[in-house]
């Protein structure tokens, strides 16, 4: 599958590449959808490993494509004095898996980052790529000739769902490593516009919406994730769903960081992905941990929780009732391992 054609720009600092967005972006202004190609005449590549692809299949065919490698000031792994750290967008997930200080103190991210695809995909995609990558569905990601002969669907050039025909909703699934880890770590991102720059929590960024799944303006970057002092020196698990032990996506992935005190759990916070069309926190998982004795019947209990918050669909290879099962089971697994 050949790429389509485009104009490659290459800024050397997050000034030329927002300047860039917004000359060449079609609906540069709030309110665009971020996802659906005919808003967008410009795309963002940072390693390419998972828009290259989707551009091959034609589900993106933008004008103009930004390349953000040139750009120094957003690679980076920065301990600060007070013992948070600032990660710069562009750094690659093999830095972050070999960071000596991130192994310590932010061992979540670093195991979640180790399952990422395979080693020479995790060389070239970064972290930022891995926050804001699409979400996934096996009537979507498929070459233009495949889609053409299913009708299309919502997510591109359609009108209807094939995994929930009656609804108007795309149920697209949210297919990241990292950013469960990220979300138990209370994570923060920086967004640079025209307008300057801008930090949210990473639990508020996505939507929920498989078609426009996340809060980034077609004018605009994800520059920076901050992890606090808070959350550094948590017991961090995180757990996979794949058909092979390798290279493949989340099919469900259950992140775990707990702090422990004197044999009770003082802290722990439980995130999923691959069920939903964005990965979430859980809910209610804190309240039920905090100040308990963790056993296997509590462990199962948060497990149950989790298997409710998820709401697999048939987006993907493995059926909705095992992968739902299997968030029960890795988060009852994931909280055991923190806790011993
Ligand atoms: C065979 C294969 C297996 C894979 N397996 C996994 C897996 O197991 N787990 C997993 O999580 N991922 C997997 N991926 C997807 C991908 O490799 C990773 O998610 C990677 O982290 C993406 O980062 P990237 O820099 O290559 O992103 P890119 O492909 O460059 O970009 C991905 C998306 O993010 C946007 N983007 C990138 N950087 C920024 C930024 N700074 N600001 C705004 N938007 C930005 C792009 O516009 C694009 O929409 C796989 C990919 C392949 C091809
Ligand atoms: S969930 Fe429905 S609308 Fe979304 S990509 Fe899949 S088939 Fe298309």
């Amino acid at each position: 599958m050949s790429l389509p054609q485009f104009t490659l720009l290459r800024p050397r600092t997050v000034a030329e590449a927002i300047d860039d967005l917004a000359k060449y972006s079609a609906h540069g202004a709030a309110g665009a959808s971020p996802a659906r190609s005919e808003h967008v005449s410009i795309r963002i590549i940072a390693g390419g490993t998972d828009l290259i692809p989707s551009m091959r299949q034609k589900l993106f065919e933008p004008e103009y494509v930004l390349d953000l490698r040139g750009i120094a000031e957003m690679r980076g792994i920065r301990p600060q004095a007070d013992g948070s750290v600032e990660i710069g967008a562009l750094t690659t997930l093999r830095a972050i898996e070999r960071s000596q200080f991130l192994c310590q103190h932010y061992s979540v991210l670093t195991e979640a980052a180790a399952t990422v695809a395979s080693p020479v995909l995790r060389n070239m995609g970064t972290i930022g790529g891995n926050i804001c990558l699409d979400t996934r569905c096996l009537w979507y990601n498929q070459s233009l000739t495949w889609r053409k002969g299913c009708g299309f669907c919502i997510k591109k050039d359609g009108d209807l769902c094939h995994v929930a025909p009656g609804g108007s909703k795309c149920w697209a699934v949210f297919s990241g490593d990292t950013p469960p880890a990220l979300l138990c770590l209370n994570a923060e991102i920086e967004i640079a516009g025209p307008s300057g720059v801008r930090l949210i929590r990473l639990r508020d960024f996505y939507t929920g919406d498989g078609e426009n799944y996340h809060r980034l303006q077609p004018n605009e970057l994800l520059t920076r994730i901050f992890l606090p002092a808070s959350s550094a020196d948590y017991r961090g698990v995180y757990r996979k769903l794949r058909v092979r032990g390798s290279i493949d996506y989340p099919l469900a992935g259950v992140a775990v960081a707990m702090k422990r005190s004197k044999g009770h759990v003082a802290d722990a916070r439980v995130a999923i992905t691959a069920v939903n069309p964005a990965p979430l926190l859980l809910d209610g998982a804190h309240e039920m941990l905090a100040g308990k004795n963790l056993d296997e019947a509590l462990a199962e209990a948060v497990g149950d929780l989790a298997a409710r918050t998820a709401k697999p669909l048939t987006t993907s290879a493995l059926t909705p009732e095992y992968r739902r099962e299997m968030i029960r089971v890795f988060t009852r697994r994931a909280l055991l391992a923190a806790a011993n």
